[in-house]
């Protein structure tokens, strides 16, 4: 892997870290630390998304409850940080990674370097969108691997749909955390322990608001009435 010159500018580096964490998990948490470190960064952001497109395959929770187990997450690392730029988008806004990394390269006026974190399964994806050669010039790309994702093949494909993107797409190896949130999902759903799996605060947010489960919430809140699966609605 080849790290990026040393920072002579002297500009902040800001990592930031998209997803939908429903629900954020440590394989998340876990990336985000260790690209802080490698890269030098001085914090890392991490952006929930907005609401999902209408059409998908399952009913994912408000961006309400995703951006708060994100923040109870990441609140005892004073490197991370949550934006709510993606989730106070209404519906019919829906954001996309384009958008906000155009947003974050406005909000520092070009006077931050840019660290776009993401794992590799989603990095090819990054090669296929309309304007990725105007990104390319914005920020710069970590794509961490997954299990199951090896690297010098990664580095193979990337080269061989677009070889000028190499120079702006770094590829770090994670130690292998074979955590995502649809295995949390279906273990809370199937009313298994998911200890250990994400921070202790998240499980707790999870079982509290009757997230990802048939069974009613363990208490009363006001954002357990708005989360989109009738079952999950406080009578
Ligand atoms: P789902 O199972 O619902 O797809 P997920 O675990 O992939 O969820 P996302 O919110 O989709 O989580 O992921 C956000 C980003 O984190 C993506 O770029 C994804 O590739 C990366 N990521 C997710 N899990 C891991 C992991 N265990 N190790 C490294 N990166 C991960
Ligand atoms: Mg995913």
């Amino acid at each position: 892997m080849k790290l990026p010159l040393p920072n002579v500018e002297d500009k902040q580096s800001i990592g930031l870290m998209g997803g939908t964490f429903d629900p954020i998990h440590l394989g998340h948490l876990v990336t985000a630390e260790e690209v802080r470190i490698k890269f030098a960064l001085d914090k890392v952001i991490f952006v929930p998304s907005g609401h999902p497109p209408h059409k998908v395959a399952r009913d994912v929770s408000t961006p309400e409850h995703r951006y708060l187990m994100t923040v109870l997450a990441t609140i005892t690392n004073p490197y991370f940080n949550v934006s709510r730029v993606e989730i106070e988008r209404t519906r019919a806004e829906r954001t996309y990674t384009i958008e906000t990394i155009r947003f974050f390269h406005q909000f520092y006026e070009g006077k931050a370097n840019l660290f776009f974190i993401t794992g590799a399964d989603a990095i090819l994806e990054i090669l296929t969108w309309k304007d990725y050669h105007e990104l390319l010039s914005i920020c710069s790309f970590i794509a961490a691997t997954r299990p199951g994702y090896s690297l010098s093949k990664l580095e193979e494909t990337i080269g061989a749909v677009c070889p000028e993107a190499l120079y702006n797409i770094y590829i770090v190896e994670i130690p292998a955390m074979a955590i995502s949130s649809t295995f949390i999902r279906n273990r809370v759903s199937e009313g298994k322990s998911i200890k250990y799996l994400t921070p202790e605060a998240v499980t707790q947010y999870i079982l509290k608001n009757g997230l990802y489960s048939v069974a009613k919430p363990q208490y009363k809140t006001p954002l357990s009435s708005d989360t989109k699966n009738k079952n999950h609605k406080m009578k």
